[in-house]
C-alpha cells in the first residue's frame, strides 16, 4: 500500500561546540517513505532522550558512529506499526526500535521487538524502567560492580533515570547503605522520602568528598559512575579495601571544552585494590530476561518507583535534551511524540 504521507523529523544542524542550544537542531518536515519488503512503517508514539546521543553530536570516533550533518537523529522510540512488510509485524503492533526524533519511521522488521502495551501502566516505560536505562542500572550494578548483599553503595546522578533504579535494587537486593547524589534540594528529598535512601546530597552544596565522607563514615563498597571528575575522586577516596566501581557515564565531562584534572587520586586505586570496570549495556543484552522478570515483579507489586518527566510534541526534542543535560529533568526524560486514545499505556 502506499499512501503519500509527510511527517516532522529533527536534524542536526550544526555539531556543537560544547552546550547544545536549539540552533544545534532543525525541526523538518518530509516525505515518509513506503517500506520496502521486510520493512514496517511505526508511528513514533514515545521516544528517549539520552545522555550518550551528546557523545554521537561530536565528529570523533567512539563506539558508536557520529550522527551525520543534516540527517534525523536517531535513538530508542516505541511506536505503533501503520503498515507492514514484514512476516513477524502485523498492522497494529506495538514496537521498540531505535529511530527516535521523527514522527514517522521506517524500520526493518528485525530491528522492531514487539511490545505488549498491556504489559505496562505506560509505554514510556520500554524506554525507561523496564528499558535501556533500566537494563544500565540492572547489569551495571549486579554484573559490573558485582554487588552483594551488605554492601554501602554509592551512585552520583541518584535522580536520574540510570541513577534512582540502581539505588532502588540495591536496596532491594540487601545493600547495608545506599546514598546518593542529586543537583537539587528537590531531588535529594526525593531519593530518601520516595525512594527509601538511607542518605543523599546536593553535589553543588559543598565539595563531594566531604560530603560522602559524612553521608558514609564507614565507607563504601560500590560505587555507580554517572557523574565522573570529582564525583570519581570522592568515590576512590571514601572506597574500603576492594571496592568496586561500575564506570557507567561521566555526564560531568560531555559539554566541556577542556579536560578535566580529576580525579587526581587515580593511583589509590592500586593500594585498596580497588576494581573500576567501564560498562556499555549493549554487552548486557542477555540478561534482558531476568532483568523484565525480576525488576517487571518489582514494578508490578509497587516495589520499584519511576519517575518519568514527559515534554509534548516532536517540536519540544531539542529543548528536552538540552534540559536533561543541564539536569532540568526530574526522571527519566522522554517526549510523546504522538498520543493514539486508541492504545492502552497512553
Ligand atoms: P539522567 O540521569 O536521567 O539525566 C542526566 C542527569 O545528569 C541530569 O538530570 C543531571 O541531574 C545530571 N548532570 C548533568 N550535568 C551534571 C554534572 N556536571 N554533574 C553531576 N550531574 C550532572 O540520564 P540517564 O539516562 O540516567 O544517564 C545517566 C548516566 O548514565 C549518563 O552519564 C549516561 O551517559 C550513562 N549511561 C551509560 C550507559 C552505558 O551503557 N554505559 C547506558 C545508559 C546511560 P542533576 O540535577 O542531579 O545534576
Amino acid at each position: 500500500m502506499s499512501t503519500h504521507r509527510t511527517g516532522r523529523e529533527v536534524r542536526l544542524a550544526a555539531r556543537p561546540q560544547g552546550w547544545p542550544t536549539e540552533e544545534t537542531f532543525d525541526v523538518v518536515e518530509v516525505e515518509v517513505a513506503d517500506p520496502g519488503p521486510g520493512q514496517v512503517l511505526v508511528r513514533n508514539l514515545f521516544m528517549s532522550v539520552d545522555p550518550y546521543m551528546r557523545g554521537r553530536m561530536n565528529d570523533a570516533k567512539s563506539y558508536l558512529p557520529p550522527f551525520a550533518l543534516d540527517a534525523a537523529m536517531e535513538g530508542g522510540a516505541v511506536g505503533e506499526v501503520i503498515e507492514s512488510n514484514s512476516p513477524d509485524h502485523k498492522v497494529g503492533d506495538v514496537v521498540l526500535h531505535g529511530l527516535g526524533w521523527r514522527e514517522y519511521a521506517v524500520v526493518d522488521g528485525k530491528q522492531a521487538r514487539v511490545v505488549d502495551p498491556t504489559a505496562v501502566p505506560s509505554l514510556s516505560v520500554y524506554l525507561g524502567v523496564l528499558g535501556m536505562t533500566g537494563l544500565t542500572a540492572y547489569a551495571g550494578l549486579l554484573d559490573v560492580a558485582e554487588f552483594k548483599a551488605g554492601d554501602t553503595v554509592f551512585v552520583s546522578g541518584a535522580a536520574g533515570a540510570v541513577g534512582n533504579e540502581v539505588g532502588q535494587i540495591a536496596k532491594l537486593k540487601g545493600a547495608k547503605r545506599v546514598i546518593g547524589s542529586a543537583g537539587s534540594a528537590e531531588k535529594v528529598k526525593h531519593l530518601i522520602d520516595d525512594l527509601g535512601f538511607d542518605a543523599a546530597f546536593n553535589y553543588k552544596d559543598g565539595p563531594v568528598a566531604e560530603q560522602l565522607a559524612a553521608a558514609a563514615p564507614e565507607g563504601i563498597d560500590v560505587y555507580f559512575d554517572n557523574v565522573g571528575g570529582e564525583h570519581l575522586e570522592a568515590a576512590i577516596e571514601s572506597f574500603n579495601v576492594h571496592g568496586r566501581a561500575a564506570i557507567c557515564g561521566m555526564i560531568s565531562m560531555y559539554n566541556s571544552t577542556e579536560p578535566s584534572a580529576a580525579p587526581r587520586n587515580l593511583a589509590t586505586v592500586i593500594g585498596k585494590r580497588l576494581t573500576l570496570r567501564g560498562m556499555l549495556v549493549g554487552d548486557h543484552a542477555r540478561r534482558m530476561p531476568d532483568f523484565i522478570a525480576e525488576v517487571g515483579g518489582w514494578l508490578r507489586e509497587g516495589k520499584i518507583k519511576y519517575r518519568e518527566d514527559v515534554t509534548d510534541g516532536l517540536e519540544s526534542t531539542p529543548e528536552a535534551f538540552i534540559g536533561m543535560l543541564e539536569g532540568r529533568n526530574f526522571g527519566k526524560q522522554l517526549v510523546r511524540v504522538s498520543p493514539d486514545p486508541t492504545l492502552p499505556g497512553q
